[in-house]
């Protein structure tokens, strides 16, 4: 241990997913951590509203908690979904598996259940304190203080923002650095509303194992099973004109506009007017700033630092990579913050870049492509292709959500792929070309 990993006393703000992680990963290294949560105690006070009340977590999320010990624990109350379950308009639903053999899932679990873990695993660490109902309000990075809304103050040698999309630490620093500092939030024209498919008869309404997807074009629901036999559902709607939340202002116009686009979810929610109206709106975007680190002890990490919009259900599993990838500069450097910070973001920086893009355009392919003949074809091609060249084509979905390949290694390994694809089926085209030449001249 180097003396200054001794001495070195961190401040992490934001008990969320990352930093109840992060301050797991710091306190294992020795360090004293200091965690500042604007809210109160979720695990006395139950879960927040108005957050996405399950996810999906994959690879890359379950290779940080598996090493730290928490794998098994969280995944106990998780269930896995090995496909997408489509229900198109006026037809069956069909299963789409995510992998060639079927068996490779993501797994539903709830946001409350894997905080209070994180909460719980961070709390019971050596050197790692949680103080609550503590909004930070100000920032000195200099003199490494930190001011919170009730007017107290603190102090640490690193400060880690880890305090989500709309990040305070995140504001305080472009306040800090002006110009020296770029930050820009691109919402998307679609919100998102919560709904539940509550259990039936004891049991699941629904196919437990499936992701499901209510494709419908220019928006989409899709639902997640909860350990309780419910299922969470979401809807992605326009902000905006025909088919948006705002346009259906009474709950006659909710019930005609699930009658036409979605009858069987009629029967799904029996409350679906109540259930519409009451449960709020919650804003979709992509956030990209810069630099991640400053003066090689201001830091942000997670959504902080690089939000992005659900349709990977990746942001969360992006974000347990930055711990991990955070200890793993610790560990190159020494424990050298000063080296540690800058190489955290450069080993990061493309990644996000590169999971925003791809959640971006897999939006267009939930919504709208999963129902299309051609796209299902496309998918039996590529799992066909998986089969007999195994290891050589692996598919995006499985790189992204069944491995922990870096994702900049993936977007350029699928376009390898595509490219490679595109010149099998071009010399196919021109050698079947050059048949029918010879055998029409004949
Ligand atoms: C609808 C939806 C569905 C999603 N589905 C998935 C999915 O399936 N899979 C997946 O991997 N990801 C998913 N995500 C993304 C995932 O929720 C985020 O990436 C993840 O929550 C990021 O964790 P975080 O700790 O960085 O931020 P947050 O979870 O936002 O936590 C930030 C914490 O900081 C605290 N805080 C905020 N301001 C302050 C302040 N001023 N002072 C102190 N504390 C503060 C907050 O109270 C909170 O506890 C989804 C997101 C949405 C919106």
């Amino acid at each position: 241990m180097s003396p200054q990993k001794e001495k070195a006393h961190v401040a992490v703000v934001g008990a969320g997913l990352t930093g109840g992680l992060l301050a797991c990963y710091l306190g294992r290294r020795g360090y004293r951590v200091d965690v500042y949560e604007r809210r109160p105690d979720p695990r006395v006070t139950g879960a927040e509203r108005g957050r996405s009340i399950n996810l999906a977590l994959s690879e890359r999320g379950i290779d940080a908690l598996r090493r730290i010990g928490l794998a098994d624990e969280v995944l106990a109350d998780a269930l896995p979904m090995r496909g997408r379950m489509v229900h198109p308009l006026g037809g069956a639903p069909n299963f789409q598996p995510y992998s060639i053999s079927g068996d490779r899932a993501i797994n539903s679990i709830g946001r409350g259940a894997l905080n209070n873990a994180l909460l719980d695993a961070a709390a019971a660490t050596p050197g790692v304190t949680i103080h609550f109902d503590h909004p930070l309000t100000e920032l000195d990075p200099e003199a490494g203080t930190l001011g919170f809304a009730d007017g107290s103050q603190a102090k640490a040698d690193i400060i880690l923002g880890a305090d989500g999309a709309g990040s305070a630490t995140r504001g305080l620093l472009l306040a800090y650095a002006g110009d020296a500092f770029d930050e820009e939030v691109s919402f998307l024209d679609y919100g998102y509303k919560e709904l539940t498919i509550p259990a039936r008869d004891g049991g699941f309404a629904l196919d437990p194992g499936a992701l499901h997807i209510w494709p419908r074009g220019t928006s989409m629901m899709i639902a997640l099973p909860n350990p309780d036999g419910s299922f969470t559902g979401t809807l992605f709607w326009p902000n905006g004109g025909t088919g948006s939340f705002a346009s259906l202002g009474s709950p006659a116009a909710v019930e005609r506009h699930f009658r036409k686009n979605y009858p069987d979810l009629l029967e799904l929610i029996p409350d679906l007017p109540g259930d519409f109206r009451h449960n709020p709106v919650g804003l979709l975007g992509t956030v990209r700033c810069g630099p991640w680190q400053m003066l090689g002890k201001v830091a942000l990490i997670g959504d902080a630092a690089h939000a992005i919009v659900p349709f990977y259900g990746q942001g969360a599993n992006a974000a347990f990579e930055d711990v991990v990838e955070l200890d793993r500069c610790l560990e190159a450097t020494g424990d050298d913050w000063p080296a540690a910070l800058p190489l955290y973001e450069q080993n990061r920086r493309e990644n996000s870049e590169a999971i925003a893009e791809m959640a971006l355009a897999n939006f267009v392919e939930m919504r709208d492509k999963v129902a299309d003949p051609l796209f299902k074809l496309g998918k039996r091609v590529e799992h066909t292709l998986e089969r007999l060249l195994p290891g050589v084509y692996v598919s995006r979905y499985e790189l992204v959500s069944f491995s922990t390949t870096p994702y900049a290694t993936v977007r350029r390994r699928v376009r390898r792929q595509h490219q490679a694809l595109a010149a099998v089926a071009a010399a196919a085209g021109v050698a079947a070309a050059a048949l029918i030449a010879k055998a029409v001249r004949r």
